[in-house]
């Protein structure tokens, strides 16, 4: 089973869709109303206000970056973050953590060097790096040992 199929949840009618992965760039629509299947084409901020729920209201894998922007390490890594949440939408949810804006989420994850990067799948942690990569390619086949 592994890289043929997606799920993702209807914004309009709440329902869980199974998207062939070779179809999801083909502009999906929900089996029961019809409305277009959107999903995150890039990474996007994350608050702890709603950390919990993006990371339970995404079935396939959610990766979370914390980053600190004293820090010059994040921007080698950044075009391949980029690069992995296009390549992979529709499998894969990257969250960006400003370690600056959100010291609790930085607290709660015990975050010390940036980036850390966090996968998660159904809330549940599938792996942690801490720190960024000796090469920035590295990055890659480690994320996808998390995908399904
Ligand atoms: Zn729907």
């Amino acid at each position: 089973m592994a890289n043929n199929s997606a799920l993702l949840r209807c914004r309009s009618c709440n329902a869980l869709n199974r998207v062939p992965a070779k179809r999801l760039s083909q502009n999906p629509l929900c089996g029961n109303c019809k409305a277009l299947l959107d999903f995150p084409f890039q990474a996007m901020n994350a608050a702890a206000a709603s950390f919990d729920q993006e990371l339970s209201s995404w079935f396939e894998t959610v990766l979370v970056v914390f980053w600190d922007k004293q820090s010059m390490l994040y921007k080698s890594v950044e075009p391949v973050v980029a690069d992995i949440a296009f390549s992979r939408a529709g499998k894969l949810k990257v969250l960006k953590v400003d370690v600056d804006a959100e010291p609790a989420l930085a607290q709660l994850f015990s975050f010390q060097a940036s980036p850390t990067f966090i996968a998660f799948r159904n809330s549940k942690q599938l792996g942690r790096m801490d720190g960024a990569p000796r090469e920035s390619a590295e990055l890659v086949p480690w994320v996808e040992k998390f995908l399904t």
